[in-house]
């Protein structure tokens, strides 16, 4: 699957929200990981001024997002529920971390079944009614004395684990510029012209060499450099020669 697809399939239930900012912040935790698919069930205020501002440019998300009046309208269609939940319950239902529950939810989402992740209240998390709708709990390992994570810090825990699942590769053009690696030839070049210069400006005594070119060979040949790195090194050198007033053959190569 490709491109946002996934998420199509995988809808994120905020059931009782009561502060906006939260909101805002979970909308912001969904789009930075391709997530997409906001369910609002009964939020105490919404919309809200707060909510936008901190979605800060995924407002997007929360103008698609969907109020319902109550959790069983918002799971409709859905496949697989599964709750968000800071506590460990005593339930007769499986408990996962995120990373099983995605493996779980993977093979659904590829039949194109849509699954719910539901996340409570901030003071009080799901009632026992609003759990009866769920079929699985995932819980994210925490500090078993303070085990609570904030509510968009869950959301953002989830779609991140979703996101390495479905679509984990960096794009290899945002990670700046591609290296373009250099030819053995080129560095023969790059050696005879650090010779040439080392002889110039009296550095190297060529009937007295010793092992400076060996080391120096050594050393340039560790640093897997560049091609842009190499023009550097050669603009160096030009300008040493330059320097010495011995620049007519301009640079050799
Ligand atoms: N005091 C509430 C916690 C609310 S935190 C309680 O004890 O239930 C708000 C929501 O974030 C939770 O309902 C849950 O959906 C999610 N959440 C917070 N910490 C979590 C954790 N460690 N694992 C799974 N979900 C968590």
């Amino acid at each position: 699957m490709t491109n946002n697809t996934w998420s199509e399939n995988i809808l994120f239930v905020l059931v009782g929200t009561t502060h906006p900012g939260n909101i805002g912040a979970a909308a912001r935790a969904m789009k930075t990981m391709g997530v997409t698919q906001l369910h609002l069930v009964a939020p105490l205020h919404y919309p809200s001024a707060e909510a936008t501002a901190r979605a800060s440019g995924a407002d997007d998300v929360l103008a698609k997002s969907v109020v319902h009046a109550d959790l069983a309208s918002a799971l409709v269609g859905c496949d697989q529920v599964y709750a968000m939940s800071a506590r460990l319950r005593h339930l007769q239902v499986p408990v996962r971390d995120p990373r099983e529950a995605v493996a779980d939810i993977t093979p659904r989402v590829h039949e194109n079944k849509p699954v719910a992740i539901v996340f409570g209240r901030e003071h009080s998390g799901l009632s026992n009614a609003e759990l009866d709708h769920c079929h699985q709990l995932i819980h994210i390992p925490a500090n078993p004395d303070y085990s609570s994570l904030n509510l968009a810090a869950a959301v953002q825990v989830m779609a991140y684990e979703l996101k390495m699942e479905f679509d984990s590769a960096i794009d290899p053009g945002r990670i700046g510029e591609i290296r373009q690696s250099v030819t053995s030839d080129d560095l023969e070049y790059l050696y005879t012209h650090l010779e040439q210069t080392m002889i110039t400006i009296g550095f190297m005594d060529p009937d007295k060499p010793r092992k400076l070119m060996r080391r120096l060979r050594h050393l340039f040949n560790r640093a897997d450099l560049d091609q842009n790195e190499l023009q550097i090194l050669r603009g160096i050198l030009s300008a040493a020669e330059k320097h010495h007033g011995n620049d007519e053959g301009g640079e050799k190569t």
